[in-house]
C-alpha cells in the first residue's frame, strides 16, 4: 500500500476499532498485536518511525541486571518477577527478530575480591531465571584472561571479571520491521502524520484530528478506542483529553557517543554496573565501532534533544576513568540523545500496573495511555494494553494475542549463515552482503536484486550501506525524508556523522528520482539532514 492509499483509507468514514498515537517501540508493537488479533487498527507517527526515544537506546535486549541487583539486595519478589519477564521477552525478541538481534557477551571487570562471588552468583541467577530461553552461561574470567582478551580494561587493582550474556539489536530497524509487519497484517500505518486534537462523541474520546505534515491536509479519524503511546509526549496527549490533567511524566536524557573502531572491544561488551555516581557505563561493539553510554540527567521534553558538551565530556571522562583508553573529541564519530519518560506521579494512574516498569491508565473519557517500560518489553506492553483496550472499549478481537509466536518482517525464513550465499549469488562484497542479510533477513535478496541493477555502489567507501537500500527504504519502508533513510533505515547517521554529510547528496538524488522532488525540495532535504546532524554533534 502506498502512502497515498494509506491516507485515503484513513480518511474513510467508517470508524476503526483502534487508533494508536505514536510510532515508537510501544506504538509499533501495539499496532502489530492488534492487527494480528483481527482488529481494525491505525497507527500514526508525527515524525518518522522510531524517530523519538526508540532509535536512541543503548540497543540492548536485556532482562535487567540492575533490577536483579535490587531483587537480591532487598529480597524483592516483584523485582524478580520483572527480571524473569524481561528475560522471557529478551528470548522472544531474539527468536522473532533473528536478523535484527543477536546474543552478545558482556564482561564486568571487578576490583574487589568480595564482589566476585556476589556478582557471579547474581549472574548465575540471571541465567537460571532465563530458563529455556537462556542464551549463554555466565562464567568467571581470571585477571590474566580479562587482560588478554580486553587490553582496554583498567589493569590497576583488577581481580578478575564475570562474563555473562544479553542481547543486542538494531532498534530503529526493529521498529520499522514491526510497522511493516503490522501493515502486512492489515493495520493502517503512516509516519509524518500528527494527532493535533482528540475527537469526542457523547463525551467519550472517539478519534482524533490528524494533520499530514508533508501536505498540510487535515481531517478527523473516528475510532472506538484511542491509545496514547507517545512516550515522553504522553502528557501532551493526555492534556488534549483533559487540559487540567496533572502531568505524570518527567524526562531524563541519556546520551551515547560512537567512537572510532580502534576503541571497540572484540565482539564482547564491557559493563561497569555502578560508577561512583551510581550509573551504568557500557562500551559495546556496534556496527564496527564502539558505542559508549550513557548519562541520566533531568531534561526538557523536546522532539530532537541534543547531546550537550557537558554530557559528552562526562562520558569521555568516565571512559578514561574506568577503562584504559583515552578517547578525545576527535575520536567521536557520532553522538545522540534520547529521553526516558519517567512516570512522576504513579498515584494518578492505574496502580495495578505498578508491578511492572510500565504504566497503563484509562482516563474518565476513555483515553488509554501507556508509558514507561523498556524496548525489550515492547511486546508484553503491547499485549497488556491491547487486552485493556478490548475490555475498556468493548471491541471484539477474532483471536488472542499472537505476537509471542510471530516473527517480524524478514525473520520467518532467516538463516544465520545465508550472507555468504547472498554474496555469491549477487556478486556482493562480504561486508555488504552481511549488512543486507542482517538488515532485511529473508528479504535481503530483494535489495540485492536492486543492487545488481546499477544500484550496488556504496554510499560511503568506509561503510557497507549501498544505493539499493535507499530505493528499498522509499518503496517498502515508508521513508519520506533523506534523514529517515540516513538515520533509521540505515543507521549511518548514528555511526558516522561526517560520512552521512558526504552521502546525503547522493541519497537525496536517488529519492528525487523516485519521488519526483523539485530543486527546492532537495535543498530543504539537505538542510534537514544537516539540522538533524547538528543534534548529534
Ligand atoms: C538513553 C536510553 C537508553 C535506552 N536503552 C535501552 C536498551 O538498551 N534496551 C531497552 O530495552 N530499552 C532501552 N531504553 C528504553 C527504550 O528506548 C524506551 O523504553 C522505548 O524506546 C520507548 O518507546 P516509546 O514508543 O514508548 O516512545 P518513543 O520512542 O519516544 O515513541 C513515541 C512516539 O510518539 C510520537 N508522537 C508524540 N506525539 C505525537 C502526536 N501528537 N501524534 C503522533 N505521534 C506522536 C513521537 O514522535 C515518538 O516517535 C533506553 C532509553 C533511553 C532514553
Amino acid at each position: 500500500m502506498t502512502r497515498q492509499e494509506t491516507l485515503a483509507a484513513l480518511m474513510q468514514q467508517e470508524p476503526l476499532d483502534l487508533l494508536v498515537i505514536g510510532g515508537g517501540a510501544t506504538g509499533c508493537g501495539i499496532a502489530l498485536d492488534a492487527a494480528l488479533r483481527g482488529l481494525k487498527v491505525a497507527m500514526v507517527e508525527k515524525n518518522d518511525l522510531a524517530e523519538g526515544t526508540s532509535s536512541r537506546s543503548t540497543k540492548l535486549v536485556h532482562g535487567g541486571v540492575r533490577y536483579l541487583e535490587k531483587a537480591v539486595k532487598h529480597l524483592d519478589r516483584r523485582q524478580y518477577a520483572l527480571v524473569r519477564e524481561g528475560l522471557r521477552e529478551r528470548g522472544i525478541l531474539l527468536k522473532n527478530a533473528p536478523h535484527l538481534s543477536t546474543p552478545l557477551p558482556f564482561v564486568i571487570p571487578l576490583y574487589r575480591w568480595i564482589d566476585i562471588p556476589l556478582v557471579f552468583s547474581g549472574l548465575k541467577l540471571y541465567d537460571l531465571l532465563a530458563g529455556k530461553l537462556g542464551i549463554g552461561h555466565s562464567r568467571f574470567l581470571s585477571r590474566a584472561r580479562c587482560l588478554e582478551r580486553f587490553a582496554m580494561i583498567k589493569a590497576r587493582g583488577l581481580k578478575g571479571g564475570i562474563l555473562y550474556y544479553d542481547g543486542q539489536f538494531n532498534d530503529a530497524r526493529m521498529a520499522v520491521a514491526l510497522a511493516i509487519s503490522a501493515r502486512e497484517h492489515g493495520a493502517l500505518v503512516a509516519n509524518h502524520l500528527e494527532v493535533t486534537a482528540l475527537a469526542r462523541e457523547n463525551g467519550r474520546v472517539a478519534g482524533a484530528r490528524l494533520c499530514d505534515r508533508l501536505s498540510g491536509s487535515q481531517w478527523t479519524l473516528r475510532a472506538r478506542g484511542v491509545i496514547n503511546a507517545t512516550g515522553p509526549f504522553g502528557d501532551r496527549v493526555r492534556q488534549m483529553d483533559d487540559p487540567e490533567a496533572a502531568p505524570i511524566i518527567t524526562a531524563s536524557s541519556g546520551i551515547h557517543i560512537v567512537l572510532d573502531k580502534r576503541f571497540a572491544p572484540p565482539e564482547t561488551a564491557l559493563m561497569i554496573p555502578r560508577t561512583e555516581d551510581g550509573r551504568v557505563l557500557f562500551v559495546i561493539p556496534w556496527q564496527g565501532h564502539a558505542l559508549i553510554g550513557t548519562t541520566d540527567d533531568p531534561a526538557e521534553i523536546t522532539e530532537h534533544p541534543r547531546a550537550t558538551d557537558k554530557e559528552i565530556e562526562y562520558l569521555l571522562r568516565h571512559v578514561r576513568e574506568y577503562f584504559d583508553i583515552s578517547p578525545g573529541r576527535d575520536d567521536i564519530r557520532a553522538t545522540w540523545s534520547g529521553l526516558r519518560p519517567l512516570v512522576g506521579d504513579p498515584g494518578a494512574v492505574d496502580s495495578s500496573n505498578l508491578l511492572r516498569d510500565h504504566l497503563i491508565s484509562m482516563s474518565a473519557t476513555g483515553l488509554l495511555t501507556i508509558v514507561g517500560g523498556k524496548w525489550t518489553s515492547y511486546r508484553k506492553m503491547a499485549e497488556d494494553v491491547v487486552d485493556q483496550a478490548i475490555k475498556g472499549f468493548d471491541i471484539h478481537a477474532l483471536r488472542p494475542c499472537q505476537t509471542h509466536r510471530t516473527p517480524v518482517a524478514g525473520g520467518s525464513a532467516f538463516h544465520p549463515e545465508a550472507d555468504q550465499q547472498l554474496a555469491r549469488n549477487y556478486g556482493l562484497a562480504a561486508d555488504v552482503a552481511l549488512n543486507l542479510h542482517r538488515s532485511y533477513g529473508d528479504r535481503a535478496s530483494t535489495v540485492a536484486e536492486l543492487a545488481t541493477r546499477g544500484l550496488g555502489r556504496r554510499l560511503d567507501p568506509a561503510h557497507p550501506w549501498i544505493e539499493a537500500q535507499v530505493l528499498y527504504a522509499v518503496r517498502e519502508e515508508m521513508a519520506q525524508h533523506a534523514i529517515d533513510v540516513l538515520a533509521r533505515r540505515l543507521p549511518l547517521a548514528l555511526v558516522d556523522t561526517a560520512a552521512t554529510l558526504r552521502a546525503a547528496p547522493r541519497v537525496i538524488g536517488l529519492m528525487r528520482g523516485e519521488l519526483g522532488w523539485d530543486e527546492a525540495r532537495c535543498v530543504l532535504e539537505l538542510d534537514l539532514v544537516s539540522q538533524r546532524l547538528n543534534i548529534a554533534l
